[in-house]
């Protein structure tokens, strides 16, 4: 049975960096190196998920718009059509949805608030977890 994004969370912990809409790229991008992260949930009103801003939207902002855009505010580049998830939602799942919209990150949500994080980092450290778990099943059902 594959894992649920809960265990993965009980694990790895509900800790989302978030920043306000009119953060400007330039501390966005300082945030992201300064936590060695690729990603940062944009919240508006009562911590709800306004958009979501990666690495992938800063190359995507400079490239189109030059340095001068490290001033404007994170609203302008971020991606507002935010997938999410729910905690009862498998790895599985979650591997479908990322391989499918192309992204490696996405948001949890309890109660429609924002509950974690998961990453692809995080998908691919559980999947090894699953398989290193079945082979040793298998080595004990084989020596039984
Ligand atoms: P990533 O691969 O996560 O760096 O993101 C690639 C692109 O998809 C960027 O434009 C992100 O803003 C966007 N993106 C990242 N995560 C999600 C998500 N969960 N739902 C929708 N778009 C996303």
């Amino acid at each position: 049975m594959s894992t649920t994004v809960k265990s993965m969370l009980d694990i790895k912990g509900r800790d989302v960096v978030t920043v306000g809409p009119d953060l400007s790229l330039h501390d966005v991008a300082r945030i992201l190196n300064e936590r060695k992260i690729g990603a940062v949930v944009v919240t508006g009103m009562e911590e709800r998920i306004a958009g979501i801003f990666t690495e992938r939207d800063l190359v995507r902002a400079i490239a189109t718009g030059g340095a001068e855009v490290l001033g404007q505010p994170v609203r302008a580049s971020m991606t507002t059509s935010v997938q999410r998830c729910r905690e009862d939602q498998t790895v599985d799942e979650l591997m479908g949805m990322m391989s499918a919209g192309r992204f490696r990150h996405v948001p949890v949500e309890r109660d429609g608030r924002l509950s974690g994080i998961i990453s692809i980092g995080d998908v691919v450290k559980s999947r090894i977890r699953e398989v290193e778990l079945e082979a040793e099943q298998m080595k004990a059902y084989i020596a039984s």
